[in-house]
């Protein structure tokens, strides 16, 4: 892969963690969390790893102005507005309100990752989820006119500076998985939560890249598999080729499980709450009830279906890439979860 730079701002490598307590309770494969929820930045998340590589370009292009979207809870979003106060950027984010929202309700819900965006000072856009990408695109322009300098970060943070940013974490996690004495192989799978696509196709480019030969199953936290595998296989290819990798990928190539979808996004049902439960009180971690929840719960039910094949005289040895998330746990909509 090529050398592309690279602001350091998130705290790196992140640590892996043995779930001692959790494997025993579940009885089937060693589980050890990668924490990504620690990359330092305001709360971290995975969004952090993508940033690095988009503040190097926005730099190099003399931006003032990041802008980027996401839901009213985006993590994505708050991790920007942290990364532009972090570089001295303004930053500008144009968040979804959903439809029975009025504007001065959103304004009102200050909680969780929105209530952090206004702390960081970002400037708040509402738009109806409808008319998101013509709001996105006015405000850049107006931007541009004004003479702020705005650079665009895509939704998720998901093109090719992110997916190289997980490509590269793939490194971080072969190299520590050699230099750590509790590991005698590699993690025979990574799970992961899965939604605009960019970590995994990352991970998927970065295994083929760096040697990681387990599997990667993305747990879908808003999507159908067919519809996230086409996207994954789309980022992996034109990051391949980026890269001048000799590697390509095919829809055959992603792993996805959209089994959890429940209710629909960041409507937590059962399995999140139980995911949360568990690892809080069996390991002292939290996962959020959006992402990293859905996706543990959906893990914890697939070990129970035994989809984990248990090998006689080597186990089974999982790694959960916790992808942050965290102040979502604290947004006012899911104060009576648990
Ligand atoms: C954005 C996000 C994801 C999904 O990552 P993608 O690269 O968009 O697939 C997972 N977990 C958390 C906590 C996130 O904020």
């Amino acid at each position: 892969m090529k050398k592309m730079s690279r602001i350091p701002i998130a705290f790196l490598p992140t640590p892996i963690e043995k779930l001692t307590r959790l494997s025993q309770l579940l009885g089937g494969p060693d589980l050890y969390i990668k924490r990504d929820d620690q990359t330092g930045l305001a709360f971290g998340g995975n969004k952090t790893r993508k940033l690095e590589y988009f503040a190097a370009d926005a730099l190099s292009c003399d931006a003032k102005t990041l802008v980027t979207t996401g839901a009213a809870q985006s993590n994505h979003c708050r991790q920007t507005a942290a990364a532009a106060s972090k570089l001295g950027l303004d930053c500008v984010l144009v968040l979804t309100k959903t439809d029975d929202q009025t504007e001065s309700q959103s304004k009102k819900n200050l909680s969780g990752n929105l209530l952090l965006d206004h702390l960081l000072g970002a400037e708040i856009v509402w738009a109806a989820n409808k008319v998101r990408d013509e709001t996105l695109k006015s405000v850049f322009q107006t931007l541009q006119e004004k003479g702020r300098k705005p650079y665009m970060i895509p939704y998720g943070g998901s093109n090719k500076f992110g997916v190289s940013a997980f490509a590269f974490a793939v490194k971080e996690v072969v190299l520590q998985i050699s230099d750590n004495s509790q590991f005698d192989r590699q993690p025979d799978w990574i799970v992961l939560p899965s939604s605009s696509g960019g970590t995994q196709a990352g991970l998927l480019l970065g295994a083929r890249e760096f040697g990681y030969t387990g599997k990667i199953l993305g747990i879908s936290v808003d999507e159908k598999a067919h519809l996230l595998k086409n996207r994954i296989t789309d980022l992996a290819n034109e990051t391949a080729e980026f890269h001048a990798s000799v590697h390509r990928f095919n829809e055959k190539d992603i792993l996805i499980n959209d089994d959890f979808l429940g209710r629909g996004y960041g409507i937590p049902g059962e399995v999140e709450i139980e995911a949360m439960r568990l690892l809080a009180r069996y390991e002292g971690i939290m996962v959020d009830p959006v992402y990293t929840a859905r996706a543990a719960g959906g893990l914890f039910q697939l070990i129970r279906d035994a989809f984990f094949d248990i090998d006689l005289e080597n186990g089974c040895s999982i790694l959960f890439w916790h992808t942050g998330g965290s102040p979502a746990i604290f947004a006012d909509q899911y104060r009576d979860l648990v």
